[in-house]
């Protein structure tokens, strides 16, 4: 009935399993008929510091409680906190501006990049070169940022000023006077988990900075200790002038931010958001990104991490025949399958052994289970994943 419901009433934008959830707690979430399922995907990178945090909850209750909002247009104290905080942590020299979700941080970013390329109120440099396989959103111009043309087929006309290189590599050749910015993801997520060489990185990040023009790390996914520091920029040693968040820094109220060095880019009236930065989203990403800072501190986040991708390791061992490689950074990881074919089978199989993982491109099995994920939740996780895998051979 439920389902008749959603398929009456919702737009069929997704392929949705039918499967009504009804409450979770870290790494678990159950279903209206009692089954626990293991979470190794936390809502595609959402859920950070577990299903139902009693921290986040809290200061989520108070301040819906207290106030919940009143426009940018006054002081937004916890706005204020967060961005002090997520400066601070960065230890980069950024000021922030909040949004409510990755594509609309990345339009920010856009923005960004599009007036510091003005002179004199017109558009001298404009274009944004972004990579192949990357995923930048589902708004009009983040999907046209998004250099994957099967997602270009309606939509159109784009706003002009998007420019594809095949890696990183390939960008230097595709500069002219008319760039203003290079937008890039350090740990493709859609695009199958692929972390970018950093030394690359570190060269492209140089380039940019000797041709005056501005790199923005989409950091949607990666962000908020995803691969082991606050920032995927942090672990690669870079200095990004743009920075995009959003995913895992509200544990699922709806978030996006786009920081950057260019403090005075914007002046009133430039660029807005009516629910941006809300008291209620300001207030629990806070509590977010404390808890994930002193995880982090001790030690309990890379011993995760390592224990994971060592428990990957032992997949690709025995499977063979299935796996091609590990990929992924921290607690963003992915097993390469061998074909799309395979690849489905070990989604449905997990999820008959009642395990949530997700797909990505390039034929990925992708991982994003909560941060806070426990030694015994992982090993259930695993426990399951290996009957998925041995039913392949059914
Ligand atoms: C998910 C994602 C986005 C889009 O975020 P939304 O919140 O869905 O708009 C943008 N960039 C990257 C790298 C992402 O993973």
């Amino acid at each position: 009935m439920l389902r008749e419901m959603d398929q009456a009433f919702v737009l069929h934008s997704y392929a949705r399993n039918y499967i009504n959830f009804t409450h979770a707690k870290g790494a678990q979430v159950w279903d209206d008929q009692g089954h626990a399922y293991i979470d190794f995907t936390s809502g595609i990178g959402v859920v950070s510091v577990g299903h139902a945090n009693e921290r986040v909850s809290d200061a989520i209750c108070d301040q819906a409680k207290k106030l919940i909002h009143v426009s940018n247009l006054y002081l937004i104290e916890p706005q204020a906190r967060l961005a002090k905080s997520l400066v601070e942590k960065s230890g980069y020299d950024m000021r922030c501006f909040f949004a409510n979700s990755g594509a609309e941080a990345n339009e920010g970013a856009i923005k960004i990049a599009r007036k510091y390329g003005e002179v004199d109120g017109e558009p001298k440099r404009y274009k944004v070169i972004t990579l192949k396989h990357s995923f930048h959103g589902r708004t009009i111009s983040t999907l046209k940022a998004t250099g994957q043309e099967k997602m270009h087929h309606y939509f159109g006309p784009f706003p002009d000023g998007f420019v594809y290189a095949d890696t990183i590599d390939h960008i230097a050749s595709l500069i002219d006077d008319r760039t203003v910015c290079v937008m890039i993801e350090l740990v493709q997520g859609e695009g199958g988990v692929e972390p970018q060489e950093k030394a690359r990185v570190q060269q492209l990040a140089k380039l940019l900075k000797e041709k005056d023009i501005l790199l923005a790390v989409d950091e949607v996914q990666t962000g908020i200790y995803r691969t082991g520091e606050l920032f995927a920029s942090n672990l690669y040693e870079i200095e990004p002038d743009i920075i995009t968040v959003a995913k895992g820094l509200g544990n699922g109220v709806p978030i996006g931010v786009v920081m950057t060095t260019l403090k005075d880019i914007f002046s009133p009236g430039d660029h807005g958001s009516t629910f941006g930065g809300n008291y209620l989203v300001t207030r629990a990403a806070y509590e977010v990104l404390e808890i994930l800072e002193s995880y982090k501190n001790s030690g309990g986040l890379d011993e995760s991490m390592l224990y994971f991708e060592e428990r990957l390791a032992g997949f690709v061992k025995h499977y063979p025949e299935i796996i091609e490689k590990s990929v992924g950074l921290g607690l963003m990881r992915g097993l390469r399958i061998k074909s799309l074919e395979l690849l489905n089978t070990l989604v449905e199989n997990a999820f008959d052994e009642k395990l949530l993982v997700l797909k990505a491109g390039r034929n990925t099995l992708r991982f994003l289970p909560p941060l806070t994920i426990t030694r015994e939740e992982m090993d259930e996780g695993f426990a399951r994943l290996e009957k998925a895998f041995a039913k392949t051979g059914e």
